[in-house]
């Protein structure tokens, strides 16, 4: 090498090192999107993002040092489809009276907690949230008031008049309405939309849903206006739709990810892999099942073994897939955090590589919420969001399971929270 290139080369390398007050010695760096790993890495941070990753450490070191040499390094997972402050506690309704905001907020907050503890860097959290506390939960974090994942969240529900109820008495008066938007028709659902973006949404989610056979379901002229208010200010749009009737008109309208699906047939699945439209699965996991107390377990299993199926059609049609879980109760003395881990096998069950895998938990999860810029891999100008596993997640994501280190846009989230 001649002498200029030596002194550019130590000049280069002086000025990563200088910008870096963090330096991460990476023993496997985990790299989703090439389905690759690097070993013997170095990542370099400087506040929240990282400022280079290169091969050897620098010299002068950067100020802190953190030895994971022996660990597998990924970027943080995502779950896209999350409700931090719900779980089935009571109907619908009941929950506003028996929860206020105050507790619906705290709720949120402490199942914020527990998904990042279990390694999960980002959360999109999909309504049903009472009057707005989404929007606070993450002000309080981008804040610094509490450490918790990158919180995108979608404020209240837009779903044609009566929401996610069958039906309910004219006394009892729209309740839903503290979590639900009700729009029938362009105009209003061009208004939610807007209102929604007022209150503090980073996505916007629709419900499409036949109740009691007769309302609830969105025709593609209104999914075409949520999605075109929504893309106008860089948001994205999410549609409840679980079945082909509902999701078809998601798709053609421009919906950037189907949520759930749960029967969609493989036409549909073609159309959505044609159009680049993301399945969202949010399959209960078999093994959830039992803990349940279901009326009918057996119908149950069927049914989330029937989940397993869709998926694997899904894959092998080449949807693209994200993860995301949904209300996951915290059963069995196990938190959100562990809860929302158990869905990993039902992706494993359908036959998926665990190198998509671990893509659908972190790139592709960051592409639909059109974050990818920013989050979802490691390298240079990415938050610095980060786990470490003991074996290879590439290999088998149940790795992912058991994270030995969280980091949260360069910080090291404390083990005292990571106590499973
Ligand atoms: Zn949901």
């Amino acid at each position: 090498m001649n002498p200029l290139r030596v002194a550019l080369a130590s000049l280069l390398l002086a000025t990563s090192a200088s910008a870096a007050t963090l330096a991460v010695k990476v023993g496997h760096l985990v790299d989703p999107a090439n389905g690759a790993v690097l070993d013997n890495r170095v990542v370099l941070i400087d506040g929240k993002k990282i400022v280079d990753v290169v091969d050897r450490m620098p010299s002068p070191a950067p100020a802190t040092v953190i030895d994971l040499s022996s660990s597998w390094v990924s970027p943080g997972l995502m779950d896209l489809h999350t409700h931090l402050s719900y779980d089935y506690s009571g109907t619908l309704c009941a929950n506003y009276v028996e929860h206020g905001n105050g507790y619906r907020a705290l709720m949120g907050l402490r199942r914020a907690e527990d998904m990042l503890a279990a390694g999960f860097t980002t959360v999109r959290d999909l309504g049903n949230a009472g009057n707005y506390v989404d929007t606070d939960l993450r002000k309080a974090i981008e804040a610094g008031l509490f450490v918790g994942p990158t919180v995108v969240n979608a404020g209240k529900i837009i779903a044609p008049f009566g929401a996610q109820q069958d039906s309910a008495p004219v006394e009892v008066g729209p309740c839903w309405n503290y979590e639900y938007i009700d729009a029938d028709g362009v105009d209003e659902v061009r208004k939610a939309v807007r209102t929604n973006i007022f209150y503090g949404a980073r996505v916007i989610k629709l419900v499409s849903d036949p109740r009691g056979q007769t309302h609830g379901i969105y025709t593609e002229e209104e999914i075409r206006v949520a999605a075109d208010e929504a893309h106008r200010v860089g948001l994205t749009l999410a549609v409840h739709a679980k079945e082909d009737l509902t999701a078809v008109p998601a798709i053609l309208g421009g919906a950037d990810s189907i949520e759930h699906g749960y029967t969609v047939s493989d036409a549909t699945l073609k159309l959505m892999k044609q159009r680049g439209v993301y399945l969202v699965s949010t399959d209960r996991p078999v093994s959830h099942v039992p803990l349940l107390n279901l009326p009918n377990p057996a119908a149950a299993e069927a049914s989330a073994r029937a989940k397993v199926e869709r998926l694997r059609r899904a894959y092998k049609i080449g949807v693209p897939l994200a993860f995301g879980t949904d209300v996951t109760e915290d059963l069995g003395g196990r938190d959100r955090g562990r809860m929302t881990l158990d869905f990993i096998q039902g992706w494993i069950d359908a036959g998926i590589p665990s190198s998509y895998i671990v893509k659908a938990m972190t790139i592709n999860a960051a592409r639909v919420m059109k974050l990818e810029a920013e989050r979802g891999s490691i390298a240079k100008g990415q938050y610095a969001d980060l786990i470490a596993t003991a074996t290879n997640p590439l290999a088998d994501a149940r790795a992912l399971a058991a994270v030995t280190f969280v980091m949260k846009d360069g910080e090291v989230v404390s083990s005292r929270r990571r106590s499973h």
